[in-house]
């Protein structure tokens, strides 16, 4: 936990010398980003642990019944698990390595008591696993999703006491990146796949689905409620079976820009629908990845290279789309690159440090004259980008340094 860095700031205001305004990055200023650089080097990847639980509190406000399972593949960092889970957060998790990553940090903490914690902590919510994974979780009675027949054998046969949901496939229209074309049984099918997953021995305990990511048409979400409540209804009608958990998954978007409309306005037409739709004891579960981690990390790279082509100036930073940028390929989000220094500004391209020349973060920036040992950072960019990063010719991932305010 990096406190120092705060606090040396707070020490230098008290000091008084020369009061400048500090530009604020949402809560992060510059300074004490230029501070972290100085003592870390860069690249780094700053990670603001109040921001992170001022997000969970804020859905939690205005979605008061939906249990949070937040999604590890947005920021798996161990830390962010940690933070979460004292506040209450369980986890969606998707791969033996992130049930790991969550079990291991959560498994220790005081507020872990429960013997059948697993049930209201983890969902394993990948509905293709490995038969070599279902057999490592099946001690944990783990709750999975399923969305088709071969699952459902596979299931019987290697982790007989998990729960299952069954996730269904939805619209997606309007979504940053879509998931329907890979996940989710067809509702026509749904009423059959969950009476044939009781006849093999296996119980369903809910419904799941999601709308896409950064999912900004809120209809998606509504037409996937009423698309569950009729399942649900045929499940008791046809099979006698009823339906305990409803899990509305991911897809809350994140303000990226100003245009894009607040959880306020999507959350009251949830919790509208959910009521009107599904009985008061039915479990509502939500898996947000991306609103729970995006606006919490800022990156501070470095210029290390400098050309001018073609009469544009080109600066080559220590970071790039084979790493904390990689959001740009996998997630469809473009990152601002912005300068710590002020000046005239001119149409800059940006390069990361790969000998790739796909490792372009943009070709239009507005940049000052950078010089080289200049850094830059860029905001928002704590979902789907460390998560992603790799080792591509030898450059590690990001540092990570860790902000509690
Ligand atoms: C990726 C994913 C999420 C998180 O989605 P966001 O759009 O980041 O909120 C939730 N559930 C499942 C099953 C996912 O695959």
């Amino acid at each position: 936990m990096t406190k120092t860095a705060l606090d040396t700031k707070k020490k230098r205001k008290k000091k008084g010398t020369e009061e400048t305004p500090v530009p604020h990055i949402g809560k992060i200023n510059k300074e004490l980003l230029l501070d972290l650089a100085a003592k870390h080097g860069t690249p780094i990847f700053v990670i603001d642990h109040e921001k992170l639980r001022e997000n969970y509190r804020e859905f939690r406000r205005h979605l008061p019944d939906v249990q949070v399972y937040f999604a590890v593949k947005a920021n798996s960092n161990p830390e962010i698990v940690k933070t979460l889970f004292k506040i209450g957060s369980s986890f969606d998790v998707a791969s033996m390595p992130e049930f790991m990553i969550v079990y291991e940090n959560i498994r220790d903490m005081p507020k872990n008591e429960r013997q059948e914690w697993i049930w209201d902590k983890i969902i394993y919510a990948n509905t293709i696993k490995p038969i070599e994974t279902l057999e490592a979780l099946d001690k944990y009675k783990p709750l999975v999703t399923f969305d088709n027949h071969h699952e459902i054998l596979k299931i019987r046969d290697h982790a007989p006491h998990a729960g299952l949901v069954l996730r269904i496939r939805v619209p997606n229209t309007g979504s940053m990146v879509e998931l329907s074309s890979k996940f989710g049984a067809h509702p026509g099918e749904a009423v059959d796949l969950i009476a044939e997953a009781f006849d093999n021995g296996l119980v369903v305990e809910g419904l799941s689905f999601h709308v896409g990511s950064q999912c900004t048409n809120f209809e998606n979400y509504m037409q996937a409620l009423q698309l569950s409540a009729n399942i649900i209804k045929e499940v008791e009608d046809r099979i006698g079976k009823k339906i305990r958990i409803l899990d509305i998954g991911g897809g809350f978007p994140v303000k990226y820009h100003p245009g894009i409309r607040s959880i306020r306005t999507l959350a009251r037409k949830l919790n509208m629908e959910i009521k009107r739709l599904f009985p008061t004891d039915m479990q509502i579960l939500a898996e947000p990845g991306r609103f729970l981690v995006a606006n919490t990390c800022t990156l501070v790279a470095k210029v290390v290279g400098k050309a001018v082509r073609d009469g544009k100036p080109c600066y080559y930073i220590n970071d790039g789309v084979y790493h904390t940028y990689s959001g740009q390929v996998f997630d469809h989000i473009n990152y601002p690159v912005l300068p710590f220094k002020e000046g005239e500004t001119q149409i800059s391209a940006v390069f990361g440090p790969t000998c790739d020349a796909f490792d372009t973060i943009t070709l239009s920036a507005e940049l000052p004259d950078l010089e080289i040992g200049d850094l830059v950072y860029s905001e928002n960019i704590g979902a789907y980008s460390h998560a992603s990063s790799t080792y591509f010719n030898g450059f590690p991932p990001a540092k990570v340094v860790h902000i509690n305010r």
